[in-house]
């Protein structure tokens, strides 16, 4: 490929792939831990729980639901990637869950200059009550074992903090 815009981050990437050993490493959760977490740049989802590379299974969306594909990964995590623990991480002043699907759509739809009523924006009226609905999903999930800690927490991007909802 010849198209500049990616030659910053390449360039960190060959830095990177001399300075780290990742030869033989695999694919498990070497902390038992999976998280579920918003895709917000303010998150370090590793770093906020003191863990390092190789640790966790991370999954990201916007507002950091327990959609479908969080459950499949979080399925996958419990059974064939070691995870024992799960965390459900939505977090402080989250576009998802201050705004409205009608403000959202018109500040995309002001961007793109059409209309983008067909495009799905899965907000969250109460965060709080989405958290405890997310948690007993995974919870009442038949393939996730009643063995697995399952907990719901606020990520404050402004202390960064966590704090134990469910
Ligand atoms: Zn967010």
């Amino acid at each position: 490929m010849t198209n500049a815009a990616f030659d910053d981050l390449l360039s960190a990437n060959r830095d990177y792939a001399a300075s780290v050993d990742v030869a033989g490493f695999d694919g498990i959760a070497r902390a038992g831990v999976a998280i579920v977490t918003c895709m917000d740049s303010r998150i370090d989802p590793l770093a906020m729980l003191g863990l390092k590379h190789g640790d966790a299974k991370i999954f990201r969306n916007p507002g950091g639901r327990v959609t479908d594909q969080a459950l499949e990964a979080l399925v996958l995590g419990v059974h064939l990637l070691n995870v024992s623990r799960i965390l459900v991480v939505p977090h402080t002043r989250c576009a998802m869950a201050s705004s409205t699907l009608e403000q959202v759509r018109e500040k995309v739809s002001a961007s793109a200059g059409q209309d983008v009523s067909w495009q799905t924006f899965g907000m969250v009226a109460d965060q709080r009550a989405a958290l405890a609905d997310d948690v007993h999903k995974v919870q009442a999930h038949p393939l996730i074992p009643e063995g697995v800690e399952v907990g719901g927490f606020i990520y404050d991007v402004d202390t960064g903090l966590l704090e134990h909802l469910v």
